[in-house]
């Protein structure tokens, strides 16, 4: 398992998906999810040159974060308890999977900051009964909901696509997400700018990229899974 290597095979093809698409590289942020690798691991990711983690569970975020001491960007990409916000709520830059009013009601009691949280709305495109998220049809009137909360700014949306043996087969669920943030960022609500899409991992993130992903969550294709053997 290389990271170096990883890393420059997944961004020959973010950027051949860019050229593709007609889109700048630029827009593209890279995330590294580490839920399934030690720290060790982050640390040959950052030299590799990622800035950009992910994290599903609120133990492996704290574990994380006291070990590593580079100045990366956390993000919290799993689903988020309600009791566990007040012990994340500060120590990560972006909520992905801000997906039931109680969740934005406690986000926004525990945060104690200057600035709001970036919150992203993530949305069960697919329908799937075992995925979260808001349903595309709720979502305008989930995301006029969040006015209210003056720590959420809801910086876009994330969606998890169902697992396909053709990454194809999922490209509509990338493209309804983002007309979906479309629609949301044409309504102009100053608490909701929504310029991002967070979608497409390590099976799909070629087609995320050319429907309009600005940041690619990749696990076991760039840093790997050190569980796997034990399953
Ligand atoms: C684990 C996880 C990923 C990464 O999955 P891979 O298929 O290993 O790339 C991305 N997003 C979320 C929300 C995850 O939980």
């Amino acid at each position: 398992m290389n990271i170096n290597e990883n890393y420059e095979a997944i961004m020959t093809k973010v950027t051949a998906a860019c050229e593709r698409a007609g889109r700048d590289l630029e827009e593209v942020t890279v995330m590294a999810v580490t839920k399934y690798v030690s720290a060790e691991r982050v640390e040959q990711a950052i030299e590799a040159g990622i800035k950009n983690f992910g994290e599903s569970r609120h133990d492996g975020l704290l574990e994380k974060k006291q070990a590593i001491q580079a100045p990366v960007h956390w993000h919290f990409v799993g689903r988020l308890q309600s009791r566990k916000v007040k012990e994340v709520v500060h120590e990560c830059d972006v909520i992905h999977s801000l997906d039931r009013p109680s969740l934005a009601k406690e986000i926004n009691k525990r945060y104690q900051g200057e600035t709001p949280v970036a919150c992203m709305v993530q949305v069960n495109v697919s329908g799937e009964e075992t995925k979260a998220g808001v349903t595309p049809d709720e979502l305008e009137d989930f995301v006029r909901s969040l006015e209210s909360y003056e720590h959420i700014r809801v910086t876009g949306f994330m969606t998890m696509a169902p697992h396909a043996e053709n990454p194809e087969d999922v490209r509509p669920y990338f493209r309804q997400l983002r007309e979906l943030r479309d629609h949301i960022q044409r309504l102009k609500l100053p608490h909701a700018p929504c310029h991002h899409l967070s979608m497409g991992m390590s099976n799909d993130f070629e087609q995320a990229v050319e429907e309009g992903a600005t940041i690619i969550r990749l696990g076991t294709s760039l840093v790997g899974n050190e569980t796997r053997r034990e399953e």
